[in-house]
């Protein structure tokens, strides 16, 4: 039996009396002991087996970040249901979507929105000839219908037998372009791939987690929490990031986990300094690329080398920069080797054959942490794999010869100008290394003459003034021709999502004009 809880469960520590998780910010701090963890998501499993549900149910779980939102998500595991949680971002529109798509017996949503969601999953049930899911409600400050109707289970609990192959959560990707997909994760790939980021990241058991991600999300959900849950090891809790504040509990921590702009955003705060990180033992960052300027200035600052691996929804962890000096360097803009387990490889586009050292092609994957397929969308799940069981990420990249992953951009970001190829990542590298260029986000919008036209969205520096002919001009000593860009737009700040990553498309919507009006 692999239930993913029951694996979690085992790390706990022996002493189930110690504190597991301890919120750094409400006052005063919360703490919640492993039997804590242990008991309220017994209770919450009772209750979801008390509902009668069919094996493998859906859980839709839209709640703000909390402990209890914690415990659901280990009692869905515990009862054999399929977690699927949801940006708090998300709309009645696109709420509408996905309860339509993931069919859900059991929705939890924040209490202000318990009427409302009521009303809509009763429409979509409707309209869909499907009986009506249950509705309960989960707050931030340990209220809700669904701890209510929770309370009076029992708080032990017997864990729902599963193998590796049954699934255990479906994670809907950003969703960019046309519908957000739902990935199919079981508990085999989510179990395999938290061993092996707990071995090569060197987990142990006093290691303090300091967790300021959101846990909707492959990163804060499996990357940072397994690895605590599985080793036993202490959280310090933020239900939202704040620079300020994180950075003073990094003197309480050993593990950092973060996307790039919250490492960005704590550069900015005077009080980090190696005293601050006396105690760390690990900076991770992921989810999106991280400016080499970063990484330089946080070893600058504190002494540390942050460590940047990648993964997806998809796949969960696919590549790291090694843990131990023995294994390795922490090589800057790569995301380092593939993890054990883990087969990477890049492929051309057109032929799919394997590229050399340093080519450029696609990132190709495949291993146990792989997931089985889109929900319920098997030509999309076909596409995306090769004949030979490979997974084609979207991203491109290139492999040193000692195994080291850099990645260029996304494919659908790639640029075709006048026939030539421009990987964005390429002149954004370029870019931000000019004078009073604090970040910028290359993009292709449509071009009479080209195809699509090079344009360069650029935040400044604070008082900097940036001449776009200037940078262009410098720019053509660096690299071709058909490389720079024909346009540059300076802005305030560029589109992110809720992890960090720039909204290209969101770019290429407001740009696309830039070479004469937008033709479809
Ligand atoms: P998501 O499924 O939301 O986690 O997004 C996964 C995508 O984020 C990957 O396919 C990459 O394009 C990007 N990504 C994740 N980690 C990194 C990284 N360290 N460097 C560059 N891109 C990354």
């Amino acid at each position: 039996m692999t239930n993913l809880y029951a694996a979690l469960w085992r790390g706990f520590p022996a002493d189930l009396g110690r504190i597991a998780i301890e919120t750094a910010d409400t006052a005063p701090a919360r703490l919640y002991t492993w039997r804590d963890l242990d008991r309220a998501s017994s209770r919450i499993a009772n209750w979801l087996d008390s509902l009668a549900l069919a094996p493998r149910s859906r859980i839709v779980a839209q709640t703000g970040k909390s402990v209890e939102a914690v415990m659901l998500y280990l009692a869905v595991l515990r009862a054999g249901h399929v977690h699927v949680p949801l940006n708090t971002a998300y709309q009645a529109a696109e709420m509408a979507y996905f309860v339509a798509d993931a069919e859900p017996a059991v929705v939890v949503c924040a209490p202000r929105q318990l009427d409302a969601m009521r009303d809509l999953v009763a429409k979509s049930a409707g309209d869909h000839g499907l009986a009506c899911p249950h509705v309960v409600s989960l707050g931030d400050d340990i209220t809700g219908t669904l701890l209510d109707s929770a309370a009076p289970f029992p708080d032990t609990h017997r864990v729902a037998a599963a193998a590796a192959d049954d699934l255990a959560v479906i994670v809907y990707t950003s969703g960019t372009t046309g519908r957000s997909k739902g990935a199919m994760l079981s508990h085999g790939n989510l179990l395999s791939n938290a061993r092996t980021l707990r071995s090569f990241w060197d987990w142990k058991p006093d290691d303090v987690l300091l967790h300021a991600l959101p846990i909707f999300h492959v990163h804060g959900l499996f990357v940072a929490l397994h690895g605590a849950l599985l080793n036993g090891s202490r959280i310090v809790w933020f239900s939202k990031f704040d620079a300020r504040d994180v950075v003073a509990q990094l003197r309480d921590a050993t593990v950092f986990m973060g996307v790039p702009t919250l490492y960005v955003r704590m550069l900015a705060e005077p009080t980090l300094d190696r005293a601050a990180c006396a105690r760390m033992r690990l900076f991770i960052s992921g989810s999106a690329p991280l400016l080499v300027e970063t990484f330089d200035a946080w070893t600058a600052r504190t002494g540390h080398v942050i460590l940047e691996r990648y993964g997806m929804s998809e796949t969960v962890m696919l590549t790291s920069n090694p843990c131990r000096p023995e294994r390795g360097e922490r090589r800057r803009g790569t995301v380092g080797p593939a993890l054990p387990e883990v087969a990477v490889r890049t492929v051309d586009a057109a032929t799919g054959t394997p590229c050399a050292c340093d080519e450029t092609g696609s990132v190709e994957v495949r291993g146990p942490n792989v997931f089985a397929g889109y929900w319920r969308m098997p030509g999309k799940t076909k596409d995306e794999f090769t004949a030979d069981g490979w997974f084609r990420t979207g991203d491109v990249g290139r492999l040193s010869d000692d195994g080291y992953l850099t990645i260029v951009g996304r494919s659908k970001d790639l640029v075709i100008t006048g026939g030539y190829n421009v990987y964005p990542a390429e002149v954004e590298g370029f870019l931000n290394e000019m004078p009073g260029v604090a970040e910028s986000a290359v993009i292709g919008v449509p071009h009479p003459d080209f195809g699509e036209g090079v344009v360069a969205v650029i935040v400044a520096r604070p008082g900097a003034k940036v001449d776009g002919a200037t940078l262009i001009a410098a720019l053509k000593s660096h690299i071709a021709a058909f490389k720079v860009p024909k346009h540059v737009e300076v802005v305030g700040e560029l589109p992110r999502n809720a992890m960090g990553k720039v909204q290209k498309n969101v770019l290429r919507e407001r740009h696309a004009a830039a070479f004469g009006p937008a033709r479809r």
